[in-house]
């Protein structure tokens, strides 16, 4: 399997036009198909996992990648990607987000982060309800974390093929979002509704199946 050159550069010349920032998600694809895309000019990549994107940020060092974290992240993992992370953006917890700034400190690094709000209906998804984005804003701006730079919010809706549902849960976003007017980032949309969440208001997608081919 390779990468969809055709596919990505219709992507990526959509999302330019729109100003909008893509983030290649590479969660489970191999280091070729990454150089692969650097190749192509790709800078961002997306990965969920702390021991796999450790192991590749070591590997391809040299091409310097800005990494993404889009996955749930342990506290107790924080500590090996705060020396390179691009941008946090799965921030689901208080607890977190101290953890991130006391590991910043040690390295005397800002780390950017991305809060994760919980808009979709089901269960499994992790994030915030709207008074945990609050209260963390509350602290944040307080001066409390000094080596986190809170930019912006994540989210994703819900698995559902019903357009009315997921454009109410980015547009609910998107609400929250424009609260905060030091933020810059709204990270919403993957590759089956991407188009919707930029009609949304998203300008950060996260895209992995459309561009790497079906993950196994
Ligand atoms: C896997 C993943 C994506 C990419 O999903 P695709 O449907 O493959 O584009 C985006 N965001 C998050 C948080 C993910 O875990």
């Amino acid at each position: 399997m390779t990468i969809s050159i055709d596919h990505y550069r219709l992507i990526k010349k959509e999302l330019t036009e729109k100003h909008v920032t893509l983030v290649a998600v590479s969660k489970i694809q191999s280091f070729e198909k990454i150089k692969a895309l650097n190749g192509l000019g790709e800078r961002n990549f997306g990965e969920n996992y702390v021991q796999e994107l450790v192991q590749k940020q070591e590997l391809l060092k040299h091409l310097n990648l800005n990494w993404h974290f889009i996955g749930h992240l342990q506290t107790n993992k924080v500590k090996y990607i705060a020396p390179f992370i691009h941008l946090i953006q799965s921030v689901d917890s208080l607890k977190l987000v101290k953890e991130i700034n006391k590991e910043g400190r040690k390295i005397s690094r800002i780390i950017p982060c991305l809060l994760q709000v919980y808009i979709a209906k089901e269960e499994t998804k992790y994030g915030l309800d709207e008074a945990e984005l609050n209260e963390i804003m509350q602290i944040y701006s307080s001066g409390e974390l000094p080596n986190v730079s809170i930019n912006g919010l994540m989210g994703m809706a819900s698995f559902s093929n019903n357009k009315k549902i997921i454009r109410a849960e980015f547009l609910d976003l998107k609400r929250m979002y424009s609260q905060f007017s030091e933020f810059q980032i709204l990270s919403m949309g993957m590759s089956g509704d991407y188009k919707l969440a930029i009609k949304c208001g998203s300008n950060m997608v996260r895209i992995g199946s459309s561009i790497f081919g079906a993950r196994k």
